[in-house]
């Protein structure tokens, strides 16, 4: 019978990063396979904008690897990038610009133009809804659709894994459902591995995975089931706060590995 683990696409081993005397990451390890949707869950200045910055080749690590298929992106960080989608926490979008224009720069950047760039856009947009808006200019758009053009953008050239840093940040309570469960099943039919920053508990609760990060450290990993199980609490929310001492930052943590 064939084995149903999957590969891992994504390997992150022992990474640090300082800035002067902060340790912004001391030590953090995970693995994500493709398919899996893993939720990155750390309170303000865990380090999970600092990793994102490491992952998208921003930033190098001073010690530790990032393993993207295995290739290095300290070696390879044109392939790897190739590999990877990205909706970055704050808004990159040329609001002066139409959706289109915004897609079609990005199609260029990897190196798809003409009917293939038309096509890809016109797929990524059907899909989310909102292919009717294709020649409005991005500031036109809600706040939701502006998210749904990031996410588009980020998986226009099908990348294996996909990137969302605090992507649900501002929206309202109905586009904030339709992205969690949007990319939730993209895992499902692309077999995509995706990392998901949050510090909204409730986005965590089907992931297959949850990594606490307190601190630069990794507090816990493990599905929702276990870390429920391993702090005793009855929902995430109380799980996490337990873990990380009522999220103030300021107590003694020990590090724990559920798994
Ligand atoms: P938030 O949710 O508030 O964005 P975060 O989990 O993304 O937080 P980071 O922004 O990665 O956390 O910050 C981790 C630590 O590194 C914090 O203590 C922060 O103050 C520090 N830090 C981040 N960037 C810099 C920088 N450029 N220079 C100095 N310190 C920094």
């Amino acid at each position: 019978m064939k084995s149903s683990v999957k590969e891992s696409v994504l390997n992150i081993d022992n990474l640090v990063k300082s800035y002067g005397s902060v340790k912004a990451l001391d030590g953090v390890s995970f693995q994500v396979r493709a398919g899996e949707f893993l939720a990155l869950l750390g309170p303000n200045g865990a380090g999970k904008t600092t990793l994102f910055q490491l992952l998208t080749g921003l930033f190098v690590a001073d010690e530790g690897k990032i393993l993207v298929m295995g290739q290095d992106i300290r070696h390879n960080v044109v392939n790897v990038l190739a590999k990877i989608g990205v909706v970055f926490q704050q808004p990159t979008l040329d609001l002066d610009l139409t959706v289109r224009a915004n897609l079609n720069f990005h199609a260029r950047l990897h190196g798809m133009r003409g009917s293939k760039a038309r096509q890809r856009i016109s797929e990524e947009l059907e899909r989310l809804g909102i292919l009717d808006s294709a020649d409005q200019v991005c500031r036109s758009l809600s706040g939701g659709n502006r998210r749904k053009v990031e996410l588009a953008r980020a998986l226009l050239h099908e990348p294996r894994i996909l990137l969302m840093d605090e992507a649900t940040v501002g929206l309202d309570p109905a586009s904030r459902r339709m992205l969690v469960d949007y990319v939730y099943e993209l895992c499902v039919t692309r077999d995509l591995a995706v990392v998901w920053t949050t510090h909204l508990v409730d986005e965590t609760e089907r992931a297959r995975q949850v990594v606490v990060l307190h601190k630069g450290h990794v507090l816990a990993r493990g599905t929702p089931a276990e870390l429920l199980a391993h702090t005793g609490e009855k929902n995430m929310t109380d799980a996490f706060l337990s873990l990380t001492g009522n999220s103030s930052g300021e107590s003694e943590i020990n590090i724990q590995q559920v798994k």
